[in-house]
């Protein structure tokens, strides 16, 4: 093209490509639903911006928020076009390859580790996709606030960029055209794209078109020598008056011909506007993977869908996804809750922090809200007093869902043998979900005083006595022994070490079960967990254990004096607060303790280690 201006991708956007277009990988189908998801986004932004001003819609077809898929297939072309927000050409340079969205880099490195590529748009870098099917791309735009332009690239470190001369005015919107590889002839094939579609594209808001092909019976006026033999019989065989009839008017016959039409391909109705009954396993399942970006096709481990009434009237669909993010850990201060927030359908934002708290980001879903205002800004939103209701609400139901996991667990309670309606089926889930997500639980019991009690109850752990198995504060206290009073623990690096605690000694022979704490997030945690059910936490490794009455412990103390005062007086009180006789231990002769409210050793080693 004359007049391209040339530019380089970013490094690490170049590198990604490199891997993209190389890639053996068999799933490819993952492109369209990157495409359709990016034209639901920029539909999404351009009704966001029309709710203050009708004007931006401008007039016509371009008011017509949908998204049309065309094939040519003499040229091998896939053209996928929205009538949504647009790129201007500054955009176009930006967002289509200078800039690298940080999670790029993270998304290389989970390639290079042999990360799953079906996770591609929830690294934000899901349109580089195309090129697993494609080896040249054309991306035509038009934004409101510029002329129509042509991007363009065969994925060899550089794009181009150009005003778009020749192909016909979009009004508003994006063209892509995907310029197919030899071997991803099957894109090509209608019905193979409108399986995709419907497929994994269902829950896409905005009407999502096919040009597609249709047999139809057409009647045409048919040629006298045409017409058969038989039927000529036939109205010779007839009356007079009839013949008279059947010659003034013109004859026809019936013909197949192929017409083109736009086909539209999705229900349009949001699945959350549907009662729960009438909504299959699967088809949430299939909502899960198109708004969490997650289209490994692993089942989320949980859902909830609620319709809240009263004062503030919402309704909302949150899942547990089956895994973890790659950074829910890493940058837990920094991650943004991705529910997406609706208001009477329209959609407003997926980055409003104040849904959810932090501890629950690992949640996905939408709410979508009848109270909450339309024609406000989003900062105005943000302050809403309704917002505060609504995430009280989303939380305890939230807090449910995951309860009812583990009541419906049966390998987390002994008690609910037989119990057998979908028994295999959620084997194990509670497990899986604790080693997915026990940590958020233990953050939500440090942050939120007003679930603590709640997010107890969702606690696991091993213990002396838990085996392979994870037990429960409740079985817990089910297995306390009559005169015990208090819940006892131990922190430490893991539970090897700690099965080795001469600490435990005592309690073990006397039969007390001992909860081990080898998360480093623990430490903080039993800072802020102090009692459980009106019984007392108790370090067994810290000043406080009481292990019952002893008789026999005053008189040792009384007769051991002068030792444990020259002991302490040898080691000075810089070193030790105090040295006292002690019936904790069983066969150690001795162990440093922990004051009740100083660091333990396992926190002086976190500390020194600086991880949590
Ligand atoms: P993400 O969608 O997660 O932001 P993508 O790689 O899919 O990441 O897209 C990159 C960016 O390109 C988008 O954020 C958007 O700004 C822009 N973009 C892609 N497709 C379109 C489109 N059809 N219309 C407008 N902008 C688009
Ligand atoms: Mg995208």
């Amino acid at each position: 093209r004359t007049k391209a201006e040339k530019f380089a991708f970013q490094a690490e956007v170049s590198r990604l490509m490199d891997i993209i277009i190389n890639s053996l990988y068999s799933n490819k189908d993952i492109f369209l639903r990157e495409l359709i998801s990016n034209a639901s986004d920029a539909l999404d932004k351009i009704r966001f911006l029309a709710l203050t001003d009708k004007e931006v819609l401008g007039e016509g077809d371009d008011t017509k928020l949908e998204i049309q898929i065309k094939l040519d297939k003499a040229k091998k072309i896939l053209a996928i076009r929205d009538r949504g927000i647009g790129m201007t050409k500054e955009d176009l340079i930006k967002n289509l390859g200078t800039i690298a969205k940080s999670g790029t880099s993270a998304f290389l490195e989970q390639m290079q580790k042999g990360g799953d590529l079906n996770l591609i748009g929830q690294f934000g870098v899901g349109f580089y996709s195309v090129y697993l099917v494609a080896d040249y791309v054309e991306v035509i735009s038009k934004h409101n606030d510029d002329i129509q332009y042509i991007w363009e690239s065969k994925a060899d470190g550089a794009f181009a960029v150009s005003e778009d001369t020749e192909n016909e005015p979009l009004g508003r919107g994006t063209e892509i055209r995907l310029h197919l590889k030899e071997e991803a002839g099957d894109y090509l094939q209608e019905d193979k794209l409108k399986d995709l579609v419907q497929r994994y594209s269902g829950f896409i808001n905005f009407p999502i078109y096919l040009w597609s092909s249709k047999e139809v019976d057409v009647e045409v006026e048919a040629d006298p020598e045409e017409v058969p033999e038989d039927e000529e019989e036939k109205t010779a065989t007839e009356d007079e008056e009839s013949e008279e009839d059947a010659e003034s008017k013109p004859k026809t016959k019936n013909v197949k011909e192929t017409t083109w039409d736009w086909q539209l391909l999705n229900d349009v109705k949001a699945i959350w506007l549907r009662s729960p009954k009438e909504i299959s396993d699967e088809e949430y399942a299939n909502f899960f993977h198109s708004i969490a970006k997650d289209l490994t096709g692993d089942k989320p481990l949980g859902w909830t869908h609620f319709n809240a009434e009263g004062d503030v009237e919402f309704k909302a669909v949150l899942f547990i996804p089956p895994k973890a993010s790659h950074d829910l850990y890493e940058n837990y201060y920094s991650n943004k809750s991705f529910l997406k927030l609706y208001v009477r359908r329209v959609f407003i934002s997926d980055e409003f922090d104040e849904l959810l708290p932090k501890y629950l980001a690992f949640l996905k879903g939408i709410v979508d809200s009848d109270t909450l205002p339309l024609n406000v800004s989003r900062e105005m939103l943000q302050q809403h007093s309704s917002l505060a209701t609504i995430k009280k609400k989303l939380i305890r139901k939230a807090l449910d869902m995951i309860r009812r996991i583990a009541e419906d667990d049966p390998a987390e309670s002994d008690d609910k043998e037989g119990d057998s309606e979908g028994e295999d089926e959620n084997r194990g889930k509670y497990a899986k979900f604790w080693n997915e997500f026990g940590k958020s639980i233990k953050l939500g019991i440090i942050e939120d005083a007003s679930n603590r009690a709640r997010l107890a109850k969702l606690l696991r752990f091993h213990s002396t006595k838990s085996g392979d198995k994870l037990a429960s504060l409740d079985q817990y206290i089910e297995r306390m022994k009559p005169n015990q009073k208090d819940i006892y623990y131990i922190t430490g690096a893991n539970k090897e070490q700690l099965e080795k605690s001469p600490f435990l000694e005592q309690l073990k022979k006397k039969g007390y079960e001992v909860i081990y704490f080898t998360d480093p997030v623990d430490e903080y945690l039993m800072q802020y967990l102090m009692d459980y059910e009106d019984k007392k936490f108790q370090n067994v490794s810290k000043e406080g254990l009481k292990l019952g009455k002893d008789s026999k412990l005053k008189e040792l103390k009384e007769s051991f004096k002068d030792l444990t005062k020259w002991w302490k007086e040898l080691l000075s009180s810089e070193n030790v607060d105090s040295v006292k006789i002690s019936n904790r231990l069983a066969d150690t002769p001795g162990v440093v303790v922990t004051s009740k409210y100083g660091w333990s050793a396992n926190m002086e080693r976190i500390m020194q280690s600086q991880t949590l």
